[in-house]
């Protein structure tokens, strides 16, 4: 009886779930389901096993199987592998796509990684600060959009004193950080604002500072700091938009050379439109619009925001993208928000890290060691029976401001 090595291109992964598996290709983003039936589930579940590098020996009865034949030929001609007479030569070598994170040890009791400690301190990348100020001008004020995003939230005039802002400052000079956000309230209310300006402008970071468009100042003179290259002001609009103040914003920051970036946050399909007229008409390149859960939009959310099956399919995740949500959150990992309170948050949706007073590398250390924020994963039901785990991305503000556990048509969500 003839014999054949069936083979799988290291570029090929294949995300097996109990009833069915997807072949999934990292160079051209390619994928078809297949459903495990008895012969191709037995294939499929050996050919993943680390021992067999990606390569199995299958006699001529084998592949004839209806089953196994289509998943083959697909395999075949989506140059995915391929299926060559064993006779004829040695069993190829290769090189199974596996995960393997330096800094991080595996704990096979848990099945999952662990941090070591070396590592800690290039983990942390981004800082936000909410300094406080007055309320911000922000119709969505009464919302907690900052645990959905970063944005600016309602301060009941509050403020980050700037004796324990300079303590934060401080202890950041001697961390690896590449942003440093500043948010409010509005902050161009912040008491201590100009010497904060002085202070932030030493620092090496690059240097966001959020404000609403309605807080922006109409005195020019409290935008100089934005000429140094390392500041940028972080734009935040949402409806009702008043076209000739954001003109004049616009208009300031772009003769003046200023840099600047902005965010739309939309609630319904209309602002979504206003917001990507704004972009078009300024031909803005720095932007994102950002849906906001408002506790009654939901349908908004399930026709434009959810995503569907053909969504899913339609993500191009490299191979080492998917590693990345396999280890951490995209949206989490290597950032912590320091509130108005002196609290020190990794997700304002979770309990705090601790506060101003502790020191950082103990509160990365819990952060790196539990799976509350920066190591949340797809990996909680319904998400983890699911083959496109992978693909979707890590969870978000989103589900605990709707809260469910999935944003997606393809499975119901269990409420969080
Ligand atoms: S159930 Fe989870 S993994 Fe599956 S498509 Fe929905 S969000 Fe993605």
């Amino acid at each position: 009886m003839k014999k054949y090595w069936l083979y799988l291109e290291p570029y090929i992964l294949i995300f097996l779930q109990k009833r069915e598996f997807l072949v999934y290709n990292c160079i051209n983003y390619e994928s078809k389901l297949f459903q495990r039936s008895s012969n191709l589930g037995n294939i499929i579940s050996q050919l993943v096993l680390l021992e067999n590098m990606y390569c199995l020996e299958l006699n001529e009865d084998e592949i004839s199987e209806k089953e196994v034949e289509a998943f083959i030929n697909y395999i075949i001609s989506s140059f995915s592998g391929d299926l060559i007479r064993s006779d004829k030569i040695k069993k190829p070598a290769i090189f199974s796509p596996a995960l393997k994170i330096y800094g991080r040890k595996y704990d096979f009791k848990t099945t999952g990684y662990q941090y070591d400690s070396k590592g800690i301190d290039f983990s942390l990348n981004e800082v936000f600060i909410y300094i406080g100020g007055d309320n911000p001008s922000s119709s969505l004020a009464d919302i907690e959009v900052y645990k959905q995003f970063d944005f600016c939230k309602k301060t009941e005039g509050q403020h980050l004193p700037y004796e324990k802002l300079t303590v934060i400052l401080n202890s950041l000079r001697s961390w690896d950080i590449q942003n440093l956000n500043i948010l409010g309230g509005n902050i161009f209310t912040y008491p201590d604002l100009e010497i904060l300006i002085n202070e932030l402008a030493k620092l090496q970071f690059t240097i966001r500072v959020y404000s609403h468009y309605k807080d922006i100042p109409k005195n020019k003179h409290c935008l100089t700091f934005l000429k140094a290259n390392r500041f940028i002001l972080k734009i935040l609009i949402d409806a009702p938009i008043f076209y000739g103040r954001l003109d004049e914003i616009f208009h300031f920051l772009s003769d003046n050379n200023c840099k600047f970036e902005l965010i739309f946050a939309v609630t319904s399909i209309i602002e979504y439109r206003k917001a990507a007229f704004i972009v078009n008409k300024y031909n803005l390149e720095q932007f994102e619009i950002k849906p906001v859960f408002t506790g009654a939009n939901i349908k908004f959310f399930r026709k434009y925001v959810f995503l569907s099956k053909e969504d899913v399919l339609t993500i191009k995740a490299t191979q080492q993208e998917i590693y990345l949500k396999q280890t951490m959150n995209i949206f989490h990992f290597g950032r912590i928000r320091i509130m108005t309170d002196g609290r020190v948050y990794s997700d304002l949706n979770m309990s705090p890290l601790g506060d101003v007073g502790t020191p950082l590398v103990d509160m990365l250390n819990v952060e790196m060691c539990e799976p509350r924020s920066w190591l949340r994963v797809r990996n909680q039901k319904p998400c983890k029976s699911c083959v496109y785990q992978w693909l979707c991305p890590s969870p978000s503000g989103y589900e605990y401001a709707i809260g469910k556990s999935n944003l997606c048509m393809v499975k119901n969500g269990l409420d969080l």
